[in-house]
């Protein structure tokens, strides 16, 4: 298997040194160069398999060997032995059509932890047999970065650093990232917005520079293997749900940068046989805008109680888009001047046609982000977190009388108490994220400002 950017100007590449590249050097995103079809009878022969066995045969598909298999499995036990349970991403019946499956079992409380720590393992496991250093740069919307953090802290030959909007990240996801004290980890808080963070780190990723001066990785989902990563959970859901059964499966994805639910794409084009994939948003609802009328275009920002879903440019769309236009790197490199210069991007006719046959979107609004959560709690004593909730609510919008809905559950509740307390539930907090409110907090707040934030990596990174 060989990878290729989306915009068609680097050449193909190997698994490890996509993961090493992360953003394409042509500005792109990396995909694979073909996508691999599994079997229904292979399907059929993996449904016994446990979570770690089935990302092994997953992965085989993508490595090309360059990692031996006793080296892959190690990394992944000890990835997801550092889970609270054994399933990994148990499933939770709710009731006769609705499961969720919970993806927030990890270190961190959020399903970023599937893929980061298995990163983590990744890129420690490159440094070590290349002997190569790893400076890892992201900007985070709360999630993402306490993951990737808790997936490198201590570990020999990386240091990292993560960028999170000041002020605008909840109370836990703010702790879990700043109360990491060892010396590997710096934390910018940056006075802005998400967008505005990952603005900056797309221009200094953009500077090959300055990115082979520093020796920047990522750990956005702009990086391949977090993507490939999380397919392996559609294929575990997929198939744990009621094997018996004949009914069609949707999944609902609480969506922000199109990362997940762009797994999810990838696991059907792979022969899973989702029926619906649904986007769920909130507020910022670009992709329900695109999905409806085939326009994306950035609108302006709004805060809400999910606030890793409070995004406006999701990153991962330009693989879909790829995909969308038939694979052809000269009309995706259109679209995406486009986007530059119009601040928009129309797809019309059959393309539109085909992004409704792919996806079904629902923006979810704040008070029914808020309701959704009381109804599950008081009828089924199951306690949603708002991204989870917004997940919900899609599924009840879209999910068909005689077929079994899924929606992943993104996050633990007491990530976001900010809004389940506004209903006035009371939850009891698990201990480990009782235990930070007492822990001290590192950061450095710094103001969106592209020369400050430099200055400060080469003063971290040297
Ligand atoms: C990151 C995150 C999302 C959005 O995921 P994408 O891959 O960016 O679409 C949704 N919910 C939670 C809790 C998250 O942390």
């Amino acid at each position: 298997m060989r990878y290729i950017s989306t915009r068609g100007n680097v050449e193909p590449k190997g698994f490890i040194d996509t993961v090493l590249m992360g953003l394409a050097d042509d500005g792109g995103l990396m995909v694979p160069s073909e996508i691999p079809v599994v079997s229904a009878a292979t399907l059929e022969e993996w449904r016994s398999l446990s979570y770690q066995e089935l990302f092994l045969k997953i992965f085989a598909y993508y490595t090309n060997d360059e990692i031996p298999l006793e080296d892959l499995q190690e990394m992944v036990n000890t990835s997801y032995g550092n889970f609270r349970t054994p399933e990994v991403t148990p499933i939770h019946q709710v009731n006769d059509s609705l499961y969720v499956l919970e993806l927030f079992h990890g270190p961190t409380f959020a399903f970023k932890d599937v893929a980061l720590q298995f990163m983590g393992e990744l890129y420690s496991y490159i440094s070590k047999k290349q002997n190569k250093i790893i400076h890892i740069l992201g900007a985070t919307s709360g999630d993402t970065g306490a993951a990737a953090i808790q997936g490198v802290r201590g570990k020999e030959g990386i240091k990292i650093c993560i960028l999170h909007p000041h002020g605008k990240v909840s109370k836990v996801q703010e702790l879990q990232m700043t109360t990491v004290d060892d010396s590997n980890v710096l934390n910018l808080s940056v006075h802005g917005n998400f967008d505005d963070c990952q603005k900056v780190i797309k221009d200094l990723f953009a500077d090959l520079d300055f990115k082979s001066r520093y020796h920047l990785r990522a750990i956005n989902s702009i990086n391949f293997v977090r993507i490939l990563a999380q397919t392996v959970y559609y294929f575990y859901a997929y198939l744990h749900v009621d094997g018996s059964s004949e009914k069609k499966i949707n999944i609902s994805v609480p969506s922000g940068n199109f990362g997940n639910i762009f797994s999810g794409y990838l696991a059907k084009q792979m022969g899973l046989p989702i029926n619906k994939l649904i986007i769920a948003t909130n507020e910022n609802n670009i992709l329900e805008r695109f999905v409806n009328t085939g326009e994306y275009k950035p609108g302006s920002f709004t805060s809400t109680y999910s606030p890793s879903m409070d995004i406006q440019v999701a990153s991962n769309f330009e693989r879909y888009l790829y995909y969308l236009v038939g694979e052809d790197s000269e009309k995706l490199s259109a679209y995406m001047s486009k986007l530059q210069t119009e601040g928009k991007i129309t797809v019309e006719g059959e393309a539109l046609q085909q992004v409704q046959k792919d996806f079904a979107a629902l923006g979810v609004k704040n008070d029914q982000c808020l309701n959704t959560i009381a109804k599950y709690q008081k009828e089924y004593s199951y306690l949603l977190d708002p991204h989870t909730a917004c997940g919900i609510a899609a599924y009840e919008a879209f999910n068909g009388s005689d077929e079994i809905g899924i929606t992943f559950a993104t996050a633990h509740p007491a990530k976001f108490d900010e809004a389940i307390t506004l209903i006035d539930i009371k939850q009891e907090f698990p201990a480990q994220i009782k235990a930070l409110f007492e822990m001290p907090q590192h950061q450095t707040v710094v103001d969106h400002d592209k020369d400050e934030i430099v200055r400060q990596l080469q003063a971290f990174y040297k």
